[in-house]
């Protein structure tokens, strides 16, 4: 075998641990507001309001133009290609809004998943071919992060050999390609909480989905301090009958993440998952609170559980923007709290928050 490599320059490697650690600072995480067209289109049908460009852009410039306490929180967003190149309506770029905030804008490149033949309904996540270009691109354009979602399922003969590997891989040609173009990371391999397995089930497969994942990472040289993981946290299936406290959520997410993730990574912001925006704030702040080693920051990236309470607030009505906003704040410092191990269950209440988020066979 032969073991050719060569380290990052030191210039690259001291950006990219900049902006990783920059987006996981203490008491701040990710507002993921990436929905492709189809889904943001299935969250504006839950209320009633017609997925066109237009209200498209209404709905991200009431989240960008947020009072700037959000950035006490939020220290970065995740865009979609087409939300990247719009304009509030006094003709300010999103980018700008986000940088005028001092919140840092990334990115979704991936170009979703498609299924694996031969398999029993897996996938993997395509969009390689022209990465490079487009992360050059999005680097000048003012992205300093990027996001790539992988999907693993739980079922009786899933995840198999070949999907474990195959999204391994890809994860690993995504981040090295990113950090080629000095943009951090953001690796997203996903088990669904689709199904009736218990909490050791989901705590082992997403232990093997992990363990494959860095050994990808290594092979492909990638620079793990300038790398964020983006788990799900070990939680149950939708459909299992045995209920879990949040504090047993928290001991098999840590335990899984100790035994597979490198002390290196330089931090771990947890999807939500269809979880409601409470349970998402206080398994969060269980987790934390975890008497165990925790090497990394563990934060959100929330795209749900931040958002279910705007949307509704919202309405698509413009008189409610300020109420929805305020909807987007109080969420976020619940969370906020959450990775300081500080918030109080039900201490901060949204309209939805008690509302689960739960979307069965979850496409982003
Ligand atoms: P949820 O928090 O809604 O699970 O989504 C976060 C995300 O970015 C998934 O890729």
């Amino acid at each position: 075998m032969t073991t050719y490599f060569n380290y990052p320059s030191p210039a690259l490697q001291e950006e990219l641990s900049k902006i990783a650690n920059a987006i996981v600072a203490p008491g701040k995480g990710i507002l993921a507001a990436d929905e492709s067209t189809a889904t943001i289109g299935k969250r504006f049908a839950d209320i009633g309001i017609d997925n066109t460009d237009e209200n498209r852009r209404l709905y991200r410039q009431l989240l960008f133009t947020s009072d700037k306490v959000v950035a006490e929180n939020i220290s970065g967003v995740i865009l979609f290609h087409e939300t990247l190149y719009q304009k509030a309506d006094d003709g300010t770029p999103f980018v700008e809004l986000l940088k005028q905030r001092g919140i840092i804008p990334g990115i979704k490149v991936d170009k979703g998943v498609v299924p694996l033949f031969g398999s029993e309904d897996e996938g993997t996540t395509q969009g390689l071919d022209d990465l490079a270009q487009r992360c050059a691109q999005y680097k000048k354009d003012g992205c300093h992060f990027a996001k790539w979602r992988c999907v693993l399922k739980i079922k009786r003969n899933t995840p198999s050999y070949q999907a474990i590997l195959e999204n391994a891989n890809v994860l690993a040609r995504y981040a090295s390609i990113c950090q080629a173009n000095r943009i951090v990371p953001i690796v997203e391999p996903e088990v669904l909480p689709d199904g009736d397995h218990d909490l050791d089930r989901a705590q082992k497969v997403t232990e093997t989905v992990l363990a494959a994942v860095y050994k990808a990472l290594n092979d492909h040289h990638v620079f793990l301090e300038g790398t964020l993981l983006k788990p799900n946290m070990v939680t149950a299936g939708q459909s299992c009958t045995t209920k879990y406290t949040p504090n047993d959520i928290a001991a098999a997410t840590v335990t899984a993440l100790n035994r597979t993730v490198p002390a290196a990574v330089a931090g771990i912001t947890f999807l939500s998952g269809g979880q409601s925006e409470e349970e998402a704030s206080v398994n969060l702040d269980a987790i934390n609170k975890y008497k165990g080693k925790k090497p990394w920051p563990l934060t959100f990236s929330y795209g749900r559980a931040l958002q279910a309470s705007v949307l509704r607030a919202w309405g698509g009505k413009p008189e409610n923007v300020n109420a929805a906003q305020n909807e987007l704040i109080k969420r976020a410092k619940a969370n906020s709290l959450a990775c300081q191990a500080k918030y109080v269950t039900g201490s901060v209440k949204n309209i939805a928050s008690a509302d689960s988020n739960y979307v069965k066979n979850h496409s982003y």
